[in-house]
């Protein structure tokens, strides 16, 4: 389905990253995989992905930051000769109430979630332009949709980058691009690890399906929304919780 296609996964090397590179490997994408700093697990997924017969490379960057996201565009754009799929997936939590947060967990937040998918969108969109074509994803959260007392930072970054997908959806629509969000409920990953297990047990309760989320349930429906079935839906959100927001 993707024979021929690049797929650029920020926060590729672990958890829900993880499972899209393998989702979009299985399926004959070549990876450029991102990660902050874990070396291991980059190199393990890239690895897995190797085993898979997919091209794969993984690339050390702080999407958070302008200048370096740059420079990681052109040497994914040398090393694969250009980028069709683009997944805005990286992010981290540092959680608190708004009453203790401060200005530094706030802003390395925003910073990471929100704007690391504009600085990807900013330097990749020239390239979808040039071909007229080109997906991109970003991994928001039902948080941003909402709310979460203890998430003001995320749940704000992760509203930021609804708006931010209907924006580019309809500045890149008129040459083929299409941009869509993904918003997981509980998904079981090492962000989710850290929680309490009374609140899992609670999540689990209220959640239709009554179990977590696991990372390849929110990897089926990145692969769909980067597929041709997908062609005509752009600017959605689709949730992916269990029915935990209906
Ligand atoms: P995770 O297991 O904590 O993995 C985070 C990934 O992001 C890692 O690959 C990490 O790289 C990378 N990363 C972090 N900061 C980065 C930076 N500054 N630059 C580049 N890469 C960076 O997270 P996850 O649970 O899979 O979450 C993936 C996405 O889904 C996030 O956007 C998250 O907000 C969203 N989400 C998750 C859940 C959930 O329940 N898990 C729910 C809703 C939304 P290293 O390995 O090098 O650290």
């Amino acid at each position: 389905m993707f024979t021929g296609k690049t797929a650029l996964v920020t926060g590729g090397s672990r958890g829900i990253g993880r499972a899209i590179c393998l989702a979009l490997a299985k399926r004959g994408a070549s990876i450029a995989l991102v990660y902050a700093g874990n070396e291991q697990k980059a190199a393990e997924t890239q690895a897995e992905l190797t085993l898979l017969g997919a091209t794969a490379k993984a690339y050390r960057c702080d999407v958070a930051d302008f200048a370096a996201t740059g420079e990681l565009v052109k040497a994914v754009t040398a090393d694969f000769g250009g980028i069709d799929l683009l997944i805005n997936n990286a992010g981290i939590t540092r959680d608190g109430l708004v009453m203790r947060m401060s200005e530094q967990d706030f802003d390395d937040v925003i910073a990471v979630n929100l704007k690391g998918a504009f600085n990807l969108i900013r330097h990749t969109s020239a390239g979808f332009l040039r071909k007229k074509a080109g997906r991109i994803i970003n991994v928001t959260s039902v948080a941003g949709l909402m709310g979460n007392a203890g998430q003001a930072n995320y749940a704000a970054a992760k509203a930021g980058l609804v708006g931010l997908t209907k924006t580019i959806a309809r500045e890149l629509g008129s040459r083929g691009i299409t941009c869509n969000a993904v918003a997981p409920g509980f998904i079981r990953t090492d962000m989710t690890a850290g929680l309490d297990a009374r609140i899992l047990d609670t999540v689990q309760q209220n959640v239709p399906l009554h179990r977590l989320g696991e990372p390849e349930d929110v990897a089926g429906v990145v692969t769909f929304l980067c597929s041709p079935d997908a062609a005509y839906i752009t600017g959605q959100v689709i949730q992916v919780d269990g029915g935990l927001r209906m």
